[in-house]
């Protein structure tokens, strides 16, 4: 049985880049951003909640770090690195080598290493706590309170693939293996579009990532932003698994579905080119799907000028 040092050793303490120092001491130590501001945040999933006991660990320790990177390009920030605090109610080693493989992938691949944390057992299911540190040039976080009347509405990536495969897994939906095999990457290994939301300070007036689901988080944007918006249906990316699903499954999976970790973001009209040409360089789709409008309402209608009712959806505005 391992004890707990060599645990941490075995899986968590992987070589830091030049400047850092990281698992070992009391605390890590981050290397000097000259002239940028930290962001922090910190995100806990528990198992039952956030995700199924029996979900891969690989693509849990993906997910754990992506849905903090996600929160970092919601802000426009770069990723510096992270720290992880595990409860475990057992130790299996097959487990923290998969789930350690999976987190060090995100990790390396944003250059957002990992430096340190806590690892502790439990009585009750698995927590993972992360949490993650971040720069910006000062001044220039993109907030939920920076939209303007006007501004376009951007979404990035596409939407619905993760609602649907969570409903596959808990049996909400009838069982369907192609479906599931379509939509599950989504659900289980969201991947941020953070090297271009670091991109986006001086070009975005606000933004935020879906995590809940579009329309109620496009409603945190309206509400601190004190504006409405007008959403074209038709231009919403549906994820092209969900294409052909019946349509009042494939809408609500679009419009409230939650597990997207995709930017919403606010921009002027002016920025349109820059917004679209810094989308190709980093190979991000994005999609311009409505604008800000004066008032307090959020409006979603098809291209035929049909107004879908969104109370109907499950969102209540304000
Ligand atoms: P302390 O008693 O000071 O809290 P610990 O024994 O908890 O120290 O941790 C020892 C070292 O291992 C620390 O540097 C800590 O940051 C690191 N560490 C512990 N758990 C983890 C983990 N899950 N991932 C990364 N580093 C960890
Ligand atoms: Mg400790």
């Amino acid at each position: 049985m391992v004890r707990e040092f060599d645990l941490i050793g075995r899986y968590f303490s992987r070589e830091v880049p030049e400047g850092y120092i990281g698992a070992g001491d009391d605390c890590a130590v981050l290397p000097e951003q000259p002239g940028r501001q930290w962001v922090v945040s910190t995100d806990a999933l528990i198992e039952g909640r956030h995700f199924l006991s029996d979900v891969d660990p690989f693509a849990l320790g993906h997910k754990s770090l992506a849905v903090n990177l996600s929160d970092l390009a919601a802000m426009g920030a770069t990723p510096a690195g992270c720290v992880l605090a595990l409860a475990l109610p057992k130790i299996d080693e097959n487990w923290l080598s998969k789930f350690s493989d999976g987190f060090y992938f995100m990790a390396d691949q944003h250059s957002c290493p990992l430096v340190g944390g806590d690892t502790t057992g439990t009585g009750h299911g698995i927590m993972i706590c992360v949490t993650v540190f971040g720069h910006i040039t000062p001044g220039t976080a993109l907030l939920r309170s920076g939209a303007q009347y006007g501004d376009d509405i951007w979404i990035t990536g596409s939407l619905g693939a993760a609602h649907i495969a969570l409903k596959l897994l808990q049996g909400a939906l009838p069982a369907n293996d192609v479906l599931l095999a379509d939509t599950r990457a989504a659900l289980e290994r969201p991947r941020p579009p953070v090297m271009y939301a670091a991109q986006l300070a001086g070009l975005a007036h606000a933004a935020l990532d879906i995590s809940d689901g579009f329309l109620q988080d496009l409603g945190h944007i309206l509400k601190a932003s004190k504006c409405g918006a007008h959403i074209i249906f038709d231009n919403l990316p549906v994820d092209p698994a969900i294409r052909n699903l019946p349509n009042e499954l494939m809408q609500e999976a679009v419009l409230s579905g939650g597990d997207v970790y995709q930017l919403c973001f606010t921009a002027p009209q002016r920025h349109r080119n820059a917004i679209e040409t810094l989308a190709r360089q980093f190979s991000t789709m994005v999609s311009r799907v409505g604008v800000i409008t004066e008032g307090n309402e959020l409006v979603v209608e098809t291209l035929s000028g049909r107004r879908l009712m969104p109370s109907q959806l499950g969102y209540q505005h304000f």
